[in-house]
C-alpha cells in the first residue's frame, strides 16, 4: 500500500503490511503465505515483555536535537522519558554536541478522561514553546488520549499559526498495534510530514538509519571510499539537517524493520531511491548490500575495487579462525544492530 502524507497518522503495520506477531507452522508456508499476503496472526491469549507503539516513536524522535516531546498521556506512559534522555545526551556528548531535547509528559488524569484535556494540551504546547524555544515540538498520544478521541490534529493546527516552528501530531496510541514497530512509522511519518522539504539540489550524502549512529566511524570510513557521506539518523540531528534528506543520493537501513517507512517514503515522494536488500550480515550479505549500494550511486567499479581488496585482508584471517573452531558448533545471535560487529571484524 502506498504511502500517505497527506494524512497525520502513518496507520498500523497490521493494515499496511499485513504484519503478523505470531505464526504457526513450517517455513516454506511461512514464505509462501508473506508471497502472497494471506498471512494471518496467530491468536494468542497471552503475550508480555513487548514495547509499545508510544514508547518506539517518541524515543526515536527524543534522539533530535533541540526539539520538545511531549507525550498526551498519563505520567506512567512518560516513565521512560529520563532514560531517554540520559542516554541521548551521552550519545551527543561522546561527539562533542550539546542536545537540549526535552521531554514531558501532560499527566491526565481521571478528570481529564471524563471531560479531556485538549485545553491543557494546548497550554502545554504554548509553554513549552515559551520557556525551552524548541526547533520543534511533536506531541505524542498513547491509549488514553486516543481511547477518549482527544482530537490533537486540531489542537496542533490551531497552534501552527502561533508557534513558528514546526509542529506535528504522533500517533502512536500504545494499543492501536500489536506490532510495537509501528512506532517506528509514526516517528517518521511526523518527521516526513513536519520537518522534511522537497529537494533543492543534490547533496553527496546517504540517508543512513541505525541505532544511536553505531559504528560511525567505520561506515563514515566505508562509504569515503565511493565519495560519498552518511547522514545517521536520528541520531544527533537537527531539525535543519532532516529538512534536506529529500536531497540525498540514497537512504539505507541497517534493518528494514526500523527503515522501510522512511525509505519508502523518500523514494515514493521525492525519488530518493532505498536500498532494499538484504542486511549486510555475513560476507555474502554485506557484499549483496554494497553492491546494490554501488549499483544506485553508481560507484559500481569502485565498490568492487573494494571488496577485492577488503577480501584480501579479512578471508585469510577468517581461514585462521575457522582452523581455531574445527570440530566445534557455535550459533551467532546477530540482530541488525549488531552491525558494528562486523564492521570491526573487517578491520
Ligand atoms: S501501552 Fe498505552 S498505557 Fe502502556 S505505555 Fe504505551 S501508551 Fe501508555
Amino acid at each position: 500500500m502506498p504511502i500517505n502524507l497527506n494524512v497525520t497518522s502513518a496507520g498500523t503495520r497490521e493494515n499496511r503490511l499485513g504484519s503478523i506477531t505470531g505464526y504457526a507452522g513450517d517455513l516454506h508456508d511461512l514464505v509462501n503465505q508473506s508471497r502472497c499476503g494471506t498471512l494471518k496472526e496467530k491468536e494468542r491469549c497471552f503475550s508480555q515483555s513487548s514495547s509499545c507503539d508510544a514508547g518506539c516513536a517518541l524515543s526515536q524522535l527524543a534522539y533530535i536535537r533541540d526539539v520538545a516531546i511531549i507525550n498526551h498521556a498519563p505520567s506512567g506512559c512518560t516513565a521512560m522519558a529520563s532514560a531517554t534522555i540520559v542516554a541521548h545526551t551521552q550519545l551527543a556528548a561522546k561527539r562533542g554536541l550539546a542536545y537540549d531535547t526535552i521531554f514531558l509528559g501532560t499527566d491526565m488524569d481521571e478528570n481529564d478522561t471524563i471531560f479531556g484535556a485538549t485545553i491543557g494540551l494546548r497550554e502545554i504546547i504554548l509553554e513549552t514553546y515559551n520557556r525551552y524555544k524548541p526547533n520543534a515540538i511533536f506531541v505524542g498520544t498513547s491509549c488514553v488520549s486516543g481511547i477518549i478521541g482527544e482530537d490533537v490534529d486540531s489542537v496542533i493546527n490551531e497552534l501552527a499559526s502561533e508557534i513558528p516552528i514546526p509542529l506535528a501530531a504522533v500517533h502512536c496510541e500504545g494499543f492501536k498495534s500489536r506490532v510495537w514497530a509501528s512506532g517506528f512509522d509514526a516517528a517518521d511519518h511526523a518527521v516526513l510530514t513536519s520537518l522534511v522539504k522537497p529537494p533543492q539540489r543534490k547533496t553527496n550524502l546517504i540517508n543512513f538509519k541505525n541505532f544511536n549512529e553505531s559504528a560511525r566511524g567505520e561506515i563514515t570510513e566505508l562509504f569515503a571510499n565511493f565519495g560519498v557521506e552518511p547522514f545517521f539518523l536520528y541520531s544527533n540531528s537537527t531539525v535543519e539537517e532532516l529538512s534536506h534528506i529529500a536531497e540525498a543520493l540514497a537512504t539505507v537501513s541497517i534493518c528494514g524493520t526500523l527503515g522501510t517507512y522512511l525509505g519508502n517514503a523518500l523514494e515514493e515522494k521525492y525519488g530518493v531511491p532505498y536500498i532494499k536488500t538484504i542486511n549486510p550480515l555475513g560476507i555474502a550479505g554485506f557484499e549483496i548490500w554494497l553492491r546494490e549500494i554501488g549499483r544506485v550511486i553508481h560507484q559500481e567499479t569502485e565498490v568492487e575495487a573494494y571488496i577485492e581488496r577488503e577480501r584480501a585482508k579479512y578471508l585469510p584471517k577468517i581461514e585462521e579462525i575457522k582452523k581455531e573452531l574445527k570440530g566445534l558448533r557455535a550459533v551467532l545471535g546477530m540482530g541488525a544492530s549488531k552491525y558494528r560487529v562486523f564492521c570491526k571484524s573487517l578491520g
